[in-house]
């Protein structure tokens, strides 16, 4: 697979590249040039194909030559090596539970598997590469756990001041040997503008190998595919598909999700559930998009102003806004409805959710209230 510079000015790469990399020369997210197509028995036989088998067949055109067959098999596997269950809320609404991971985080899939696929890459190579990555929450803790005592590697983790919970900052602080957390005064967009001017600085440049974590990441990116397939593995109602909602943040989830549909994964419509900071959600209403300040909520892994991912999602659509709107709804979610939201699972439900889960449930039941005859999952997280 080749993979291409979404600002287009930069030469084309493979995978071990776009990966050691992270952004192109140009400053532009990673995007492959072409989108795989899978094969529609594949999803009618989907139940009885495993887990292992179902992540390794998404991501192997994605990886090419990078990487030999068997080692490949070997990272995915231990990148999914954990239960990702679908569970029934009501008659119309699941919830995928992505908590079961080493560090409870909807990130650790992508996070796991970069993380080897990095270590895979650098292992012969002599000096160390450097991980430098912004966290708003949880993504820290997943890369951090992903990279602890990978050879050759050195994490640097920026996270902001008083806006982790203190079990994230834990995750973040208490690891020690090669990972090492710096809290920033600020919000987590200062924390990635601070990641990407570090990338674009050719002093520091000349001086260490810097690469990314985060999910401009191309290796952090498309695992988390893996989530859309294994809950269509699970979902019974095979001929309605289910409706997707994913809380969404710097909107590298759900942009995987909506490749997955690309290439054939039967969704039949996507929900970005945002919080107060709506900027897709106001683009989808407007055709305008207007990066905004980041606006501080309880559900903080989603305060991202200016999505890095939104570009990407543009590019699957060909930039063609009546194709991305028909596909893809949005909703903003006030604090206050988070709370009611949590509350009102718990009661009728007896199913406690996290804010970011409460977010997307609520974005969920918007849509649903409007399309009754449809089914739906939203994306569960722990609780912090
Ligand atoms: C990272 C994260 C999100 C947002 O995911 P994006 O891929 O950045 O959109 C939402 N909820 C939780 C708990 C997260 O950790």
């Amino acid at each position: 697979m080749e993979y291409y510079s979404l600002n287009k000015t930069a030469p084309n790469t493979d995978f071990r590249n776009a990966t050691i990399n992270g952004l192109a020369p140009d400053k532009g997210l990673y995007f492959p040039a072409f989108i795989p197509k899978i094969e529609t028995s594949f999803f009618q036989n989907i139940e009885s194909i495993s887990n292992e088998e179902i992540a390794f067949k998404v991501i192997a055109p994605y990886v090419g030559e990078s990487i030999p067959e068997n080692e490949l098999r070997k990272i995915v596997y231990e990148s999914i090596n954990f239960p990702i269950p679908l569970v029934g809320i009501d008659e119309h609404i699941f919830s995928l539970e992505l908590f079961h991971g080493p560090t409870l985080a909807f990130k650790d899939v992508g996070a796991r598997f970069m993380s080897r696929c990095l270590s895979y890459f650098v292992k012969d190579r002599v000096g160390k590469v450097v991980v430098l990555v912004a966290t708003s929450g949880d993504t820290g803790g997943a890369v951090a756990n992903g990279f602890l005592g990978v050879e050759n590697v050195e994490v640097v983790i920026l996270y902001p001041s008083g806006k982790v919970s203190e079990l994230q900052e834990k995750q973040l602080t208490a690891l020690g040997n090669n990972i090492h957390a710096l809290e920033v005064k600020g919000s987590f967009d200062d924390c990635q503008d601070m990641v990407k001017k570090a990338f674009v600085d050719d002093r520091l440049k000349n001086e260490i190998f810097l690469t990314s974590a985060n999910s401009i990441n191309v290796a952090r990116w498309l695992p988390q595919q893996f989530y859309y397939f294994l809950a269509y593995k699970q979902w019974k109602d095979k001929k309605n598909p289910p409706v997707i909602c994913v809380p969404s943040g710097n909107f590298g989830n759900i942009c995987a999700g909506m490749l997955a549909n690309i290439s054939g994964l039967p969704v039949k419509h996507f929900i970005a559930a945002c919080n107060a900071n709506d900027v897709v959600t106001q683009y989808l209403a407007s055709g305008n998009y207007i990066p905004a300040k980041t606006k501080h909520t309880i559900s903080n892994a989603m305060d991202v102003g200016d999505p890095s991912n939104f570009i990407r999602i543009l590019a699957l659509y060909k930039n063609d806004f009546g194709s991305l709107a028909n596909n893809i709804s949005s909703y903003s979610i006030s604090d206050d409805e988070t709370k009611e939201a949590i509350k009102e699972v718990y009661e009728n439900n007896n199913y406690l959710l996290d804010t970011h889960g409460a977010v997307a449930y609520k974005a969920l039941k918007n849509y649903l209230s409007s399309h009754p005859d449809e089914k739906g999952i939203f994306w569960k997280q722990p609780i912090p």
